[in-house]
Parts: structure tokens; C-alpha cells; sequence
């Protein structure tokens, strides 16, 4: 019987070797692949019943404008002629005059539909999410008018920006199926 080449046991050894740090490598990497996926299918969101408009949605985020607009839910809203999500509590008159208006960006159009309702939309090309007509809703109307992070903007960051000082704790990782939240069905 020979004996046994030390050369080929040290290339056997070798091979063997680089097979295993290829494993490892590979499993490296499709773990990085799967923690990349997994993490883009979980994206932030408000809740809406937790936050408090506390206006630091509109300064905290790594955008400029802020990645949180208003959003409106029609099936919740009074089609209020007197909307306190639209106007300040001291308007001078009821119309759609800037001074008239809570929002200081002019982004709710105010649409008349018939005696006595009116119909409020936002243009959040135009929203800079300082909440206070979700404030203002919140506190003295329905509710309908809430805020939510735009995903088309947000780039969803490893940690939230506004995450970290938002006062009514309201944001959390959700799944992306999930990541718009229809106020009123989570109220029903
Ligand atoms: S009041 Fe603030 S949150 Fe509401 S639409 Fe205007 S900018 Fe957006
Ligand atoms: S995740 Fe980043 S981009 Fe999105 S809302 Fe938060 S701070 Fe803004
Ligand atoms: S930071 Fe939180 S509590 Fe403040 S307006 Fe944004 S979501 Fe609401």
C-alpha cells in the first residue's frame, strides 16, 4: 500500500476549506439579501388613534417637506360648513380667504357641494405635516382628517427620524400590505 501524499492531504484540506468559507460567505450574503427583504416589508407608519398632533411631524424627518401628510377619511367626515380642520376658531369669515385658514400652506381646497355641506381635500404636493387641521379636527370635529407617512416619499429609514420624538408614540414598523391605515375602519 503507498502511503499518503502530505501534499494532497494539505490540497484536500484546502478544498475542503474553501468550500466551507463559500458556504459560510454565501450564507452570509443571501442573510444580508433576506434581512434586506424582510426589512422592506415592514415599513413605518402613524397610528392614528395614538397620535396627538404634537406638530413634530413636520420638522423631524429627514425630508424637507416632511415625509407625513394629512390624509382624509371621506366615510368619517361631516362635510362640515364650518370645518374646524379648515378653519382657525376665530375666523373672520367663512371663506376661503389665507387669513381664513388654519393651514398655513393653503393645502385644503374646500369644495362646495350643497346646503349646507362642503367637501375638504388635501393636496399633499402642497402639505408640509404640521397637523394642525388634524388638530383641529381631532379636537372639535370627527376626526376625518389624520396624518400618515406618504410612502411614495418616505425612504424608509433604518430608524425613524420622527419615530424618535414623536409624542404620542404613535409610529411603528408595519407590514407593507398594511401600510396605509383607514382611520375610520380601525374606529368601527
Ligand atoms: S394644516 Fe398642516 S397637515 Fe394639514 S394640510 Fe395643511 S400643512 Fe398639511
Ligand atoms: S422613515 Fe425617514 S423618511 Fe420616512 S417618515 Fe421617518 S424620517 Fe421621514
Ligand atoms: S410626531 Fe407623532 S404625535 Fe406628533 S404629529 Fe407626528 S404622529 Fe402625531
Amino acid at each position: 500500500m503507498s502511503k499518503p501524499d502530505p501534499a494532497e492531504g494539505r490540497r484536500s484540506f484546502l478544498e475542503k476549506m474553501t468550500k466551507g468559507v463559500s458556504f459560510f460567505a454565501l450564507g452570509g450574503v443571501t442573510g444580508k439579501l433576506l434581512s434586506n427583504a424582510l426589512r422592506e416589508e415592514m415599513v413605518w407608519q402613524i397610528d392614528p388613534l395614538k397620535c396627538i398632533q404634537c406638530g413634530n411631524c413636520a420638522t423631524a424627518c429627514v425630508l424637507t417637506p416632511s415625509a407625513s401628510k394629512c390624509y382624509h377619511d371621506f366615510s368619517m367626515c361631516g362635510y362640515c360648513r364650518v370645518c374646524t380642520g379648515f378653519f382657525p376658531t376665530d375666523p373672520t369669515t367663512l371663506d376661503e380667504g389665507a387669513e381664513n385658514q388654519l393651514c398655513p400652506v393653503g393645502a385644503i381646497q374646500r369644495k362646495f357641494v350643497e346646503e349646507p355641506y362642503y367637501e375638504y381635500e388635501i393636496d399633499r404636493t402642497l402639505c408640509i405635516g404640521c397637523a394642525r387641521c388634524a388638530k383641529g379636527c381631532t379636537s372639535y370635529g370627527n376626526g376625518s382628517l389624520y396624518m400618515q407617512i406618504d410612502r411614495t416619499l418616505c425612504v424608509n429609514c433604518n430608524q425613524c427620524a420622527i419615530a424618535l420624538v414623536c409624542e404620542g408614540k404613535a409610529f411603528s414598523r408595519v407590514p407593507v400590505e398594511q401600510q396605509y391605515v383607514l382611520k375610520g375602519s380601525r374606529m368601527s
